[in-house]
C-alpha cells in the first residue's frame, strides 16, 4: 500500500489529530479516498455517484479553516451518503427509476450539519429502491458486493454506505434505518452501525419510506467515530417537527471504559431456531466478553411480542410507504411519462419508474389500509406495536441495555433470496422491533464466522444512545474485531 492509500483507512478520531497538527491536510486525505474509490469501486460498487471536483474544493476550503488554527471534529474528514438524502447539486435517486435524473435544490438537515464543519462529500451510496430491502440487490441500478466476499450481499437497504466504511472509500458514512437498514449492513460488513432514538436525528430531507419508522444515523469504524457523527447531526430541527428537543449530551464523553454493575438483559426470543448456530456462539461469547468487564448479565429475559414484530412491520412500514410514494406522479419530480390524460401519464410513470419491491409494498400497503381491511391490518398491527413498545419499556426498568445478534446469519450469497420475500424480509427479525419501538440500537463487529462478520446488537432505552455508545466502546475496547479490514 502506498502512503496515500493510508490516509483512507484511518479513523476520524486519528484523521482529525493529524488534521488539526498540519501533518495531514484534508486534500491529502480525501485524495486518498478517492483513489481508493477508483481501486475498489469497479468490484465493490457501493456508489451511485462521485463528486471528485467539489470533494477537493470542499476539501481545500476545509484546509483553509484548519490553518487559521479552527474548525470542528469532523472539518476535513471525507464521508458518503445514502443515496436517500437530498444533496443540492448533487443528483438523489434513491437507488430507483422514477428519481433517475433528479436534482435536489436543497441539503437534507444531516448533510446541512455536516458540511457546515467542512466534512467533505465524496459522493451518495448504492440503496435497495426507496430503502426497501435487506441486500442493496434491489437497487435499480446495480448490487453491492460485500467486501469481505465479493460473492455475497453487504446487506441492505445501506449496503453502499456500509460497504463504502468496510473497505476504506470513506472515513464514515451515512444510512437510513427504518426496520434495519444500518445494523444489518454494518453486521455484514463489520463496521459500526447506529440507529438513534427516533427523534434524535433530523428526518427532513429524508426521501421519506415509513415515517414513523425512519431514522438516519452513522455507519463508521469504531465506536468514538460514531459518536463523533452524532455530536453533528444530532438534536432539533425546526425543518422537522418530529424531531426532539430533548438536549443532546457530547457523545464522546460517556466513552469511559467502565460498565462495572451495568445490567445486561438477553432475551430469550433472540436465539430462535434457524438462526445459524455460528452467529450465536459468537454473540454468546461477546455476553461473556460485557459480563468480564463487570456488566451483570441476566439471560433469563422474556419479550414474547417479538415473534410478531415482522407481521407487524409489513402491515405498518408498506401502508405509510404506500402515502409516501404517491407523490412521485411524474408532475413533481423525476421520471415523467406521457400519456393521453392525466391518469394514464401517472399509471405510466409510476409502471416504468418503480421497481417489483417497490410496487409490491405499495400494494400491500394500499390494501391494508383500504376500508374493510384497515381493522384487520393496519389497527391491529398497531396494537401489537403497542405491546412491543411496553414490554421494553418494561425491560428498561430492570436492564441498562439488551444485547442480541444483529441478524440471524453472516452475509448471504448474492442472488439467494432475492426470489424468496419471506427470506429476504427474516434478515431484519432482530431490527425490527428497535425501529417499532422508537429506540436507539447499534451493531459492533462482535465475531467471524469463515471469514465473514457477525455484529452484536445492543438495545437502550429512548435517548440513551450514550448507554449504548458506552458499552459498545468499552466490548470495542476488550476485543479486536472492529480492527479488521477485508483483503481487497
Ligand atoms: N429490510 C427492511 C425492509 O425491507 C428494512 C429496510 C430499512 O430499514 N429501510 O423494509
Amino acid at each position: 500500500m502506498d502512503t496515500s492509500s493510508r490516509h483512507c483507512a484511518l479513523s476520524i478520531h486519528d484523521a482529525r489529530r493529524l488534521l488539526h497538527s498540519r501533518e495531514l491536510s484534508s486534500r491529502e486525505l480525501t485524495e486518498s479516498c478517492l483513489q481508493r474509490i477508483e481501486i475498489i469501486e469497479p468490484a465493490v460498487r457501493a456508489l451511485l455517484s462521485i463528486c471528485a471536483d467539489r470533494a477537493l474544493s470542499q476539501a481545500d476550503e476545509a484546509d483553509r479553516v484548519l490553518s487559521r488554527g479552527e474548525g470542528d471534529a469532523l472539518t476535513g474528514i471525507p464521508f458518503v451518503a445514502k443515496d436517500v438524502l437530498c444533496t443540492e447539486g448533487v443528483k438523489t435517486t434513491c437507488g430507483s427509476r422514477i428519481l433517475e435524473s433528479f436534482v435536489p435544490p436543497y441539503d437534507a438537515t444531516v448533510i446541512k450539519r455536516l458540511l457546515s464543519q467542512q466534512a467533505v462529500l465524496l459522493g451518495k451510496s448504492n440503496m435497495d429502491e426507496f430503502a426497501m430491502g435487506s441486500s442493496t440487490e434491489h437497487s435499480a441500478f446495480f448490487p453491492t458486493h460485500n467486501p469481505w466476499d465479493l460473492d455475497r450481499v453487504p446487506g441492505g437497504s445501506s449496503g453502499g454506505s456500509a460497504a463504502a466504511v468496510a473497505s476504506g472509500e470513506a472515513l464514515f458514512t451515512l444510512g437510513s434505518d427504518t426496520g434495519g437498514s444500518i445494523r444489518q449492513p454494518a453486521g455484514f460488513c463489520g463496521v459500526v452501525g447506529l440507529k438513534p432514538t427516533y427523534g434524535r436525528v433530523s428526518r427532513f430531507g429524508l426521501v421519506a419510506f415509513a415515517s414513523s419508522l425512519d431514522q438516519i444515523g452513522p455507519f463508521a469504524r469504531d465506536v468514538e467515530d460514531c459518536a463523533l457523527v452524532m455530536n453533528a447531526i444530532a438534536g432539533p430541527c425546526e425543518m422537522d417537527s418530529t424531531s426532539s428537543p430533548v438536549e443532546v449530551p457530547d457523545f464522546t464523553s460517556c466513552l469511559t471504559n467502565d460498565i462495572r454493575g451495568l445490567r445486561v438483559g438477553v432475551p430469550r426470543e433472540y436465539f430462535i431456531e434457524g438462526m445459524q448456530s455460528e452467529v450465536r456462539v459468537c454473540i454468546e461469547e461477546a455476553i461473556r466478553v460485557l459480563q468480564k468487564l463487570g456488566a451483570h448479565v441476566d439471560r433469563d429475559v422474556s419479550l414474547p411480542s417479538t415473534e410478531h414484530a415482522l407481521a407487524a412491520y409489513y402491515i405498518i412500514a408498506p401502508s405509510e410507504a404506500s402515502a409516501n410514494l404517491a407523490r412521485f406522479d411524474g408532475v413533481k419530480y423525476g421520471l415523467s411519462v406521457d400519456g393521453s390524460t392525466a391518469e394514464e401519464a401517472i399509471v405510466r410513470t409510476r409502471g416504468q419508474g418503480f421497481g417489483d419491491e417497490v410496487k409490491l409494498r405499495i400494494m400491500l400497503g394500499t390494501y391494508a389500509l383500504s376500508a374493510g381491511y384497515y381493522d384487520a391490518y393496519y389497527l391491529k398491527a398497531q396494537k401489537v406495536r403497542h405491546l412491543i413498545r411496553q414490554e421494553l419499556d418494561e425491560a428498561f426498568r430492570k436492564y441498562d441495555v439488551l444485547a442480541t445478534p444483529t441478524s440471524p446469519t453472516v452475509a448471504f450469497p448474492l442472488g439467494s433470496r432475492l426470489n424468496d420475500p419471506m427470506q429476504m424480509y427474516l434478515s431484519d427479525v432482530f431490527t425490527l422491533p428497535v425501529n417499532i419501538a422508537g429506540i436507539p440500537g447499534i451493531s459492533v463487529p462482535a465475531g467471524d464466522v469463515s471469514g465473514l462478520p457477525v455484529g452484536l446488537q445492543l438495545m437502550a432505552n429512548r435517548f440513551r444512545e450514550d448507554t449504548l455508545l458506552r458499552v459498545a466502546h468499552a466490548y470495542e475496547q476488550a476485543t479486536e474485531w472492529h480492527l479488521r479490514r477485508p483483503a481487497l
